[in-house]
């Protein structure tokens, strides 16, 4: 007979997360939540508060009494207005709290705080692959663009067949991907609002990872013509190879069955596997990253743990004379003061006041009101509304000063370093298109519910905001910030760790998304109407 060993692990401390210290709320970080009962130690914030119900984890829990109509402050930011009195130590959730209401876009601070500049930081660099251009990709991929879906499921057998018959013969070459999307015929091309969906694929083809080789497949009798995806002057023409247009076009009179399609653009892939071939690695400055930074599945972590990593680790970034965007216009528009006094310039706030007020009447075309971002679960995860969620996502963005402004589509120019607002909305596949097309080579995905999110085209390092998170999902998640929470690791270490790693990932080291080739589709934003 044995004795059965019962081991009663001792129950960890309350652990509450306060992040300014005029705060009227603080998050639970302890695993599981803490129960109804739980007395605040000395020290912590609330100190002698008891708990009234449980608190989940990632919840607000109130520290001092809240009367009806007070605010409730987050990040020194009021996030809502009590709807009832609310007792200390009471679990603090979204139908408790009226959510304030926009700010208005006149009257902004337009370039007030002028962040002393940080002392540059030399000496890093990475294993990248120089292009014509300029640019450096940190990945060598034959892209094989395509101008509308019709032609979808041909590339992808093309693509299948590269893969197996050609792609051993050129060891030096990455990965063969087809750009598919969904756009290129069906739509009203000459809308106005239409060059935001043409620009992004054209500057998708330019991004970095690809090595400047354009090889494009088309069906013929579409909108989208591929002289007008690409037309002469807009390709880069350094070397002067680039220069005329390579198209597979499925409807000439050359293809006699399918089959004629497929050994065409197979053979037609070649002579771009050759060059890309021929390429090597070289030790560039890190000035060369053109990081593209977002968050999605958040929780009331994210603004805790992992994004001020990130955004520790984008003003390392920016001190290396590398490039960083931040993006996602529902998730910085409450916190549209803080981007415009950050603006380098009056003109480049205006230009953050234009994108976001052409935003504001893109959502109002289609009356989508201010709970339309905050998911199920962000609100599961704790965090009670946008304002909330704003003020969590905006410090990804770091310190520096904003030194230019994308519209949606646009490509930076390879001169233009520094920290970027790349407007685009919060839509995970869609942001992260956005930033392919921006030029982006190294991309960061900070979350706390768990998404698999990952990107043929570059890749994608992903950042726990929880240690049960990056536990749990061992295998899919690339950093734990977790350990912030914890007490293991402080914000500036996790963003120097973050900064590693990305230079480490650039040189080529596999991220988890890229070992089990997990890859979202590429989904393009097109306001303008479909026909
Ligand atoms: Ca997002």
């Amino acid at each position: 007979m044995t004795t059965a060993l019962v081991s009663v692990p001792p129950s960890p401390a309350p652990c509450v997360l306060r992040i300014h210290a005029q705060d009227n709320v603080a998050i639970v970080a302890n695993d599981g939540g803490l129960p109804a009962g739980t007395l605040l130690p000395e020290g912590a914030p609330g100190a002698g508060v008891v708990l009234q119900g449980k608190v989940p984890q990632g919840h607000k829990l109130a520290l001092v009494n809240i009367a009806a109509g007070q605010p409730v402050l987050r990040y020194n930011v009021p996030i809502g207005y009590a709807l009832q009195a609310i007792a200390a130590g009471s679990w603090v959730h979204e139908r408790l709290l009226q959510m304030p209401a926009a700010r208005e876009l006149e009257g902004l601070p337009m370039a007030t705080v002028q962040p002393p500049p940080l002392a540059p930081l030399q000496g890093y660099t990475f294993e990248g692959f120089r292009n014509a251009d300029g640019s450096v990709g940190t990945r060598n991929i034959l892209a094989i663009t395509t101008t509308v879906q019709c032609v979808a499921g041909v590339v992808a057998q093309a693509v299948a067949r590269i893969k197996a018959e050609l792609l051993p013969q050129f060891p030096h070459v990455d990965d063969v991907i087809g750009l598919e999307h969904s756009y290129g015929c069906g739509v009203a091309i000459d809308a106005p609002d239409a060059i935001i969906p043409i620009r992004t694929l054209r500057h998708i083809s330019l991004n970095p990872n690809f090595g400047g080789e354009l090889m494009v497949v088309s069906l013929g009798c579409e909108k989208l013509q591929p002289e007008r995806l690409l037309p002469p002057g807009s390709i880069p023409v350094a070397d002067g190879r680039n220069a005329e247009l390579h198209t597979v076009c499925l409807q000439d009179a050359q293809h006699v069955g399918f089959m004629s399609m497929l050994d065409h653009i197979v053979q037609s892939a070649r002579p771009h596997l050759e060059r890309l071939n021929a390429r090597r690695r070289e030790t560039v400055p890190a000035s060369a990253l053109v990081v593209g930074v977002q968050c999605g599945g958040s929780d009331a972590f994210s603004g805790v743990t992992a994004n001020p990593a990130v955004g520790f680790a984008a003003d390392l970034l920016v001190r290396a004379g590398a490039t960083v965007m931040f993006s996602e216009n529902t998730e910085v528009r409450d916190a549209v003061e803080q981007l415009t006094s950050r603006a380098a310039s009056p003109e480049l706030a205006q230009s953050i006041v234009r994108e976001l007020a052409w935003y504001d009447q893109y959502l109002e075309r289609g009356r989508v009101d201010r709970s339309a971002n905050t998911t199920p679960g962000n609100k599961a995860g704790g965090l009670s509304n946008i304002v909330e969620k704003a003020m969590g996502s905006v410090v990804k963005s770091g310190s520096s000063p904003i030194a230019h402004v994308l519209a949606p589509g646009e490509k930076l120019r390879a001169d233009q370093k520094g920290l970027v607002f790349a407007a685009t909305p919060a839509s995970d596949f869609i942001c992260g298109t956005l930033q392919l097309a921006a030029g982006m080579n190294v991309h960061v995905f900070t979350t706390g519910r768990g998404t698999p999110y990952g990107l043929a085209e570059c890749p994608v390092i992903k950042v726990a905001t929880r240690s049960e998170l990056a536990r749990r999902w061992h295998d899919l998640m690339d950093v734990n910030a977790g350990r912030i929470a914890d007490g293991q690791a402080s914000v500036e270490e996790l963003g120097w760790e973050l900064f590693l790693c990305l230079l480490e990932v650039a040189s080529g080291k596999k991220t988890w998304a890229e070992h089990w080739k997990l890859h979202n589709a590429l989904v393009l934003f097109n306001p303008a109407p479909i026909t």
